[in-house]
């Protein structure tokens, strides 16, 4: 599809399926995606192997990380049968090994076991896990040595705000952990920080957590929180799309500026992934095509994604994944860029379609139009413009 595009020095059109711009309307149907891996090439295993948590936020997608089942740690025996699984498949390579939770280093032996095994069979290229960051023993801390896997950290900004959801102690604790990575220059890890309700009520806005995060001088990105407590909810509408272009704005002249540590745009993270690596997204959320990743419950169970885990499953994922069965997305001009969690639409959190099914209302064509005649009036100035693609790729968070 070819989406035309005006700017104050011309009109350009967007071919929707290449992903390439001209001055030219004439459709060129030249797909060329990286999406095509190679046999036995697995993007992602994802292995539930604590069903556990230390801590009891308060907005927890994981009803406290055990997904509303009891609270347990996955054993070795359900661990050798993944591995046996995996093995048999005859794949050959994971891109990315994702050990998670609840809190996943509660149960670091498996953490170790699981990466030393699959390592005799296979080719890692990278171990990646989420952590609360308030377990720090030698165990954890001789496996970061010896693994280097990549952690996302869950912090929320000064004690204030983040002791309130996550509970007294839990940020200095998480504070510890942190300085004790950047005392062994480990940065292999990002912030991963949940905006609520709560930092409005304490007079903290988007900016100042930006802020906090760009003065603690780390990797971090800011959600929107997601939860069934709709005290904590901080709605997306609530940032005009005035705001979101600004966003996008700013984005643009960090990434240009090769602001490594800056949080961008999603929305222009998403057009610049498709526009730079080709890269096509078929479904609403390509990583639940079981082709891609296979995902394994704390049980050893198979699960479509990790927030289909324990009781939280449903029967609706593969239609509400499907863009077809949307009319406003059928014919979307930026559907193989539009990204939508479908977790997030089963679980009500989604403002552009509601749990059930039906589809409410959406700014991203209009959003991703304005990235691109952002780009096409970068591309008067070529420098600028080649900043823009190649300092992009060291913003991509997932290879
Ligand atoms: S209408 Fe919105 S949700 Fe649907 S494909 Fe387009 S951008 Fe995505
Ligand atoms: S459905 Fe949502 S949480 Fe699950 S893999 Fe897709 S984007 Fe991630």
């Amino acid at each position: 599809m070819i989406k035309k595009i005006d700017t104050d020095f011309g009109t350009y059109y967007f071919d929707s399926i290449s992903f390439t711009l001209s001055s030219s309307p004439e459709y060129k149907n030249t797909s060329n995606t990286l999406d095509n891996l190679d046999d036995g090439i697995l993007k992602k295993v994802v292995i539930n192997i604590s069903n556990s948590c230390n801590l009891s936020c308060s907005y927890c997608y994981a009803d406290g990380g055990n997904y509303g089942m009891d609270n347990r740690v996955m054993d070795f025996d359900t661990a050798d049968k993944i591995i046996q699984e995996i093995v048999s498949k005859g794949i050959k390579q994971i891109n990315r090994l994702i050990l998670f939770g609840g809190e996943p280093f509660l149960n670091i032996e498996l953490f170790v076991y699981f990466i030393e095994k699959l390592s005799k069979f296979l080719n890692i290229l990278k171990v990646e896990t989420v952590t609360n960051g308030t377990v720090l023993n030698h165990r954890v801390k001789h496996m970061l040595n010896k693994f280097h896997p990549f952690l996302t950290i869950s912090l929320d900004g000064p004690e204030v705000v983040h002791d309130r959801l996550r509970g007294k102690g839990s940020h200095r604790k998480t504070l510890r952990f942190i300085k004790y990575l950047k005392s062994i220059d480990y940065d292999n890890f990002e912030i991963a920080s949940t905006y609520t309700r709560i930092h409005q009520k304490n007079g903290i806005s988007r900016e100042a957590i930006f802020k906090y995060f760009t003065e603690m001088d780390v990797h971090f990105n800011v959600n929107d929180v997601f939860s069934k407590n709709k005290v904590l909810i901080v709605k997306e509408m609530e940032k005009s799309l005035s705001e979101r272009k600004t966003f996008i704005d700013t984005s643009i002249q960090n990434v240009i500026d090769c602001n490594e540590k800056a949080f961008i745009s999603p929305i222009l993270y998403d057009v610049l992934i498709s526009m730079i690596y080709k890269s096509t997204n078929h479904t609403f959320c390509d990583d639940i095509d079981p082709s891609n990743t296979i995902t394994f419950d704390v049980d050893g169970s198979k699960k479509l994604c990790f927030r289909f885990w324990g009781s939280h499953n449903s029967p609706n994922v593969e239609t509400f994944n499907n863009k077809d069965n949307f009319s406003k997305c059928k014919d979307c001009w930026c559907r193989g860029m539009c990204i939508e969690c479908v977790a997030n639409v089963i679980d009500g959190y989604s403002t552009v379609i509601n749990e059930n099914g039906e589809f409410i209302e959406c700014h991203k064509p209009e959003l991703m139009e304005y990235c691109i005649q952002q780009i096409i009036y970068l591309s008067r100035d070529k420098e600028r413009l080649s900043k823009l693609v190649n300092n992009f790729r060291r913003f991509i968070r997932y290879a």
